[in-house]
């Protein structure tokens, strides 16, 4: 047992990818490896752990039955063990405050000082939780005797967190129980701990298997099994699947998008062009990236130790997002005029990811991008990601895009539109967003995403191109947005942007097969969903 402080007994208690099918098991860490100590001091005294392992954690002997501590819930653990707190802080900021875990989370673990593992036990609780939400739910509405709107919200919380220790991790389950009403009595207080406790065990008589096959007996419908199975809301599977079939791909692929969807993201690094090196992520363990040049697939870890990232020209920014910005760059324009440098426009430039790998971009050419974002908070995010950049290269507007097209009309040569949309092609880095999003945000978005590429029709010069982004790959942000736009206008042509993906990347074929838009998925390019669409207003 290297437990020896006598805290941290979070990954003390196996951290490791859980059994079952739901897509979402043992999917958050990027590392938690199981300890091979058990339980430690706070679990009730039972040790069971390191009974039920072998050395390198995995559970052996494991019988049908599981290991119940027999002490009563009162004379348990009392006080909140902190890689579960840190779990159970983020669950609360998230339901109670709209925060966004990914946010919250580092703040938490920093706050707790986590070590390595247990801010990987934490992480991996947090993130399954939230991502497994609705199936979670579902099996406890099973389990409580009124229903789930009824409870504590902070209770629930409690209880999701038990039922992902439970269904998804390989912690044993007197652990999982006693720690979670531990926690419970120490943050919520005495009272709901035997709830929790009764509502646990009820969880524990099935494994997420026999609990999948409770909550789909009889079920016929291929979207509610989807979207049990894979812990996803019933409209996102119904518009993921419409969107696997609008971009030209099969519909039986939405299972596999289901699970990308719920696996933690490999961490893409990019070194800002001509800034930037990679040389020390990859002396770091990081490895050199198959899609696209200056990119690196870190190998997890706290990436801040790493001075080039410290200093902004070693940047993480997703695959997907590298290679749209560097296509925006590299496209050949149709503009006959070197009287002038090239002007450059990140239209929705927060929080400045691409705009920091355009403005690199731009210097080396020898134009200037524009970065304009309307929330001024955003701003100022756009304006740090910027600085490592020479500032002759970039300016920040702050204000609304849809004002441009009129304020500076035909005075752009390369234009990004990179909207605000459902993000449905990122769910897999935000693991709450997908309960989050309802299908009116479709409806809400719509105008402004049409108003905004309006708007940068109108900025650009003839000859030029503008970008159309989304992390979305919904036809109603994507195609049908593009296509509203594009009608009547004799003046704009939609040129290949999957050749264009394909010109700058390092595997060809990123966007063949449909049409002249292009659509990327984590199940295929282990990126994000991005969208694009390269219209050219014909000189
Ligand atoms: N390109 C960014 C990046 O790579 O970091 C992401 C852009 S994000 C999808 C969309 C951004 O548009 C948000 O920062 C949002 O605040 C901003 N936005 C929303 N409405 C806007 C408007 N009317 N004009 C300009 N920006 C807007």
């Amino acid at each position: 047992m290297n437990n020896s402080k006598g805290h941290g007994t979070g990954s003390g208690n196996g951290a490791g990818p859980g059994r079952g099918t739901g897509s979402w098991r043992g999917s958050g860490t990027g590392g938690g490896k199981p300890r091979s100590g058990g339980g430690g001091p706070t679990d009730g005294g039972q040790g069971g752990g390191d009974r039920h392992r072998d050395h390198q954690g995995r559970e052996r002997n494991r019988g049908p039955k599981r290991g119940y501590s027999a002490t009563a819930p009162s004379q348990r653990t009392r006080r909140a063990e902190p890689a579960r707190l840190v779990a159970f802080e983020v669950l609360r900021a998230v339901a109670a405050e709209d925060a966004y875990a990914n946010l919250v989370l580092p703040a938490r673990i920093r706050h707790h000082r986590l070590d390595r593992r247990d801010a990987g036990f934490a992480t991996e609780l947090t993130y399954g939780a939230l991502r497994a939400q609705g199936t979670y739910d579902a099996i406890l509405a099973q389990c409580v005797d009124r229903p789930l709107t009824q409870l504590d919200p902070a209770i629930l919380d409690a209880l999701r967190i038990g039922v992902h220790q439970l269904l998804a991790m390989r912690v044993p389950a007197h652990a999982a129980l006693d720690q979670t009403v531990g926690l419970a009595r120490a943050v919520i207080g005495a009272g709901p701990s035997s709830l929790i406790n009764a509502v646990l065990r009820r969880v524990a008589a099935h494994d997420i298997d026999g609990w999948l096959g409770i909550l789909l007996k009889d079920e016929t419908d291929p979207v509610r099994i989807a979207a049990v199975k894979h812990a996803h809301p019933e409209w996102i599977v119904r518009a993921l699947r419409q969107s696997l079939v609008t971009h030209g791909r099969p519909v039986d692929e939405i299972d596999l998008l289901l699970e990308a969807d719920n696996d933690a993201p490999v961490v893409n690094l990019v070194a800002l062009p001509g800034l930037g090196s990679l040389d020390e992520a990859l002396e770091n363990g990081a490895q050199p990236g198959p899609l696209v040049e200056g990119s690196a697939l870190s190998s997890g870890g706290d990436l801040g130790r790493l001075a080039t990232v410290r200093g902004g020209t070693t940047r993480v920014q997703d695959v997907g997002s590298q290679l749209v910005a560097r296509a925006v760059a590299a496209l050949p324009l149709r503009i006959d005029d070197s009287s002038r440098p090239e002007r450059w426009l990140d239209l929705c430039a927060g929080p400045g990811g691409k705009a920091a790998l355009l403005a690199a971009l731009a210097h080396q050419h020898g134009a200037t991008l524009l970065a304009n974002e309307a929330a001024p908070h955003r701003a100022q995010l756009v304006k740090q990601a910027l600085a490592p950049v020479p500032a002759s290269a970039w300016s920040v507007r702050i204000g609304d895009g849809r004002e441009l097209g009129v304020e500076q009309p035909g005075s752009f040569d390369r234009i990004l539109a990179d909207v605000p949309c459902t993000g449905l092609g990122a769910l897999r880095r935000r693991p709450e967003s997908r309960w989050r999003r309802s299908p009116h945000d479709l409806a809400d978005l719509g105008p402004l995403q049409r108003e905004l590429l309006s708007a940068a029709i109108q900025a650009v010069r003839p000859g030029g191109v503008v970008a159309y982004v989304t992390c979305s790959p919904h036809p109603a942000e994507t195609t049908a947005v593009v296509e509203d736009v594009l009608r009547k206008r004799e003046d704009l042509e939609l040129i290949d942007a999957g050749a264009a993906l394909d010109a700058v990347s390092l595997s060809a074929n990123l966007g063949a097969g449909h049409g002249q838009t292009a659509q990327l998925w984590p199940h295929v390019h282990r990126t994000d969903a991005m969208f694009m669409a390269l219209i050219r207003k014909k000189p």
